[in-house]
C-alpha cells in the first residue's frame, strides 16, 4: 500500500516526486485537475525498445492516438521516432511536431478519399490497408496524383490477445484487417494496381497485452505468410508488427521486457532483411503520466462513502469505458485510518466513477490525489462533457516543468458555436 511508506522526517512524500518535480508544489501553481507527463520516463521507454531491436532495420512509429499532445510528439521526433496515424488530424499534428512524412504510417478502417489524398501529398512512408475497397481507392487517388503509394496489407491473424474485449483487434470477428486468404488474392492481383506498391505486411492484435504468447502466435502467422509470398516471387520490403505492449496499471501487472518482445520478433522473422516497423502507443507514454486532482468533498451516502474529486470521466475516460483500474494515491504527510471510498467525479453520470470501494486513508476536501498511469488514452480521450473545459497538460523534465497545453478557457470551449442567425436552404 502506497500510504504506509510515509517519510520519517519532513522530506517530501516520495509519491509526490515525479521526474524530479514535487507535484504538491506544482499543484500550488497550476489549478487542478491537470495531466503531468515525465519526459524522462518517455525517453527511457523509447531507448529501451530501440536498444532491444539492435541489428534490425527498425523504425518505431508511435501510435499518436495514445497521447497526441504536440510536445509529446516533439519528444518522439527528437528521439528519431516516427508516427502511426489514424486520421488527417493526426497527420497534421505529427508533421507540425516535426516528424518527417517518411516516418509516418497510416492505419485505420475508415480512411476517406480526402485523408488518403492528404497523406499521399505529404509523401508518407506507407499505408496500412484494411479492405479491398480501400486498396482500390488508394489506387485511384495515387493515379490521380501521379504517385506510387507504398502499401502493407493489415492481416487479421485471428488470435486472441487475451485482453479487454474493447481493445482486442486481431480476432476474425473484429473489424480490423483482412484474412490471409484475402491478402493472398491481393498479392496475386497486385500487378493490376500500377500506382500501389503492395510490398508490406502489417499486424496489430490489440492493446494492453502482458504476455508474449499472443504476439508469438500472430508473428508466426505473419512470418509464414511472408515466406509463402517470397517463395511466390512477391518481395516484402517491410513488416509492421503493430503495437499492443501492455503496462503496469496495478500491482501484479508486469510489462513484457523489451528483450523478450524483440526475441519473439527475431525468432519469427529470422532471415527477414527488410524494414521492421513497430507501432507502440501505450507502452511509451502510459506510465509516464499522472492526473493530479483535489478532493472537492466527502459525501457519506446510505451505504457508501464517496470521495468526490475535481477530475471526472471527461478528463480520464478509461475507468468508465473499460472498467479500467488506476492506482489512486493521496499525497499526504501523516498517517490516517483507512476507509473504503467510491472515488467519483462531479459529472452527472453514474459511470463517472474512478474506483469502487477503494481502500484509502481518510481524506478531506482540498487534499491532493494522484491518479496514476494516465499518460496514454487519458487526455487524448478527454471531452468537455458537462461543459468542463479540457484540463491543462504539463511536461516535467528533471525538476523543471512546462505547460504544454493550457487549461481550456470558456471562450476556447465554445469556439465555433454561434446562435442560428443565418438560415439557408440546401
Ligand atoms: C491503437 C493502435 C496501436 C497502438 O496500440 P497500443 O496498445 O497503444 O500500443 C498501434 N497500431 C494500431 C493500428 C492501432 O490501432
Amino acid at each position: 500500500m502506497q500510504h504506509s511508506k510515509l517519510p520519517a522526517d519532513d522530506s517530501p512524500n516520495p509519491d509526490a516526486l515525479f521526474d524530479g518535480v514535487d507535484l504538491r508544489r506544482l499543484a500550488e501553481r497550476i489549478p487542478t485537475p491537470f495531466h503531468a507527463y515525465s519526459a524522462n520516463a518517455i525517453r527511457t521507454r523509447i531507448a529501451g525498445l530501440q536498444q532491444a531491436l539492435h541489428g534490425f532495420d527498425a523504425l518505431l512509429c508511435y501510435a499518436v492516438k495514445a497521447n497526441s499532445n504536440l510536445a509529446i510528439l516533439q519528444l518522439m521526433a527528437e528521439a528519431g521516432v516516427g508516427a502511426d496515424i489514424v486520421s488527417s488530424g493526426e497527420l497534421w499534428r505529427a508533421l507540425h511536431a516535426g516528424i518527417p512524412a517518411q516516418r509516418i504510417v497510416f492505419s485505420g478502417v475508415g480512411k476517406t478519399a480526402a485523408e488518403i489524398a492528404e497523406a499521399l501529398a505529404a509523401g508518407i512512408l506507407r499505408f496500412n490497408v484494411e479492405s479491398a475497397d480501400e486498396l482500390e481507392l488508394l489506387q485511384r487517388m495515387a493515379a490521380e496524383l501521379h504517385v506510387v503509394a507504398h502499401a502493407a496489407v493489415r492481416i487479421n491473424p485471428d488470435v486472441d490477445a487475451q485482453t479487454h474485449a474493447k481493445i482486442s483487434t486481431g480476432k476474425a470477428e473484429n473489424k480490423f484487417g483482412v484474412s490471409i486468404d484475402e491478402a493472398r488474392r491481393w498479392f496475386a492481383d497486385s500487378a493490376r494496381q500500377a500506382n500501389v506498391r503492395l510490398d508490406g505486411l502489417h499486424v496489430h492484435i490489440g492493446s494492453q497485452i502482458l504476455s508474449v504468447e499472443p504476439f508469438r502466435l500472430a508473428f508466426a502467422r505473419v512470418a509464414a505468410f511472408w515466406r509463402e509470398l517470397e517463395a511466390a516471387g512477391h518481395a516484402i520490403a517491410s513488416i509492421d508488427v503493430g503495437g499492443g505492449l501492455g503496462v503496469r496499471y496495478r500491482d501484479g501487472q508486469v510489462p513484457i521486457p523489451p528483450g523478450d518482445y524483440a526475441a519473439a520478433i527475431r525468432e519469427a522473422l529470422a532471415g527477414f532483411r527488410g524494414r521492421l516497423l513497430l507501432e507502440p502507443g501505450r507502452y511509451l507514454v502510459a506510465e509516464a503520466g499522472v492526473l493530479l486532482t483535489r478532493v472537492v468533498r466527502v459525501k457519506h451516502g446510505e451505504r457508501r462513502r464517496f470521495l468526490v474529486l475535481d477530475a471526472a470521466m471527461n478528463d480520464l475516460l478509461r475507468p468508465s469505458l473499460y472498467d479500467a483500474w488506476h492506482d489512486i494515491v493521496p499525497l499526504l504527510d501523516d498517517a490516517r485510518p483507512p476507509h473504503r471510498y467510491d472515488v467519483v467525479g462531479p459529472v452527472c453520470e453514474t459511470g463517472d466513477t474512478f474506483a469502487v470501494e477503494r481502500e484509502l486513508p481518510e481524506l478531506h476536501a482540498g487534499e491532493l490525489v494522484l491518479i496514476r498511469t494516465t499518460g496514454a488514452y487519458g487526455a487524448a480521450m478527454a471531452s468537455t462533457y458537462n461543459s468542463r473545459p479540457l484540463a491543462a497538460e504539463v511536461l516535467l523534465d528533471r525538476g523543471r516543468h512546462a505547460i504544454v497545453r493550457r487549461r481550456q478557457s470558456l471562450e476556447d470551449m465554445v469556439a465555433g458555436e454561434q446562435p442560428a442567425r443565418h438560415w439557408e436552404t440546401a
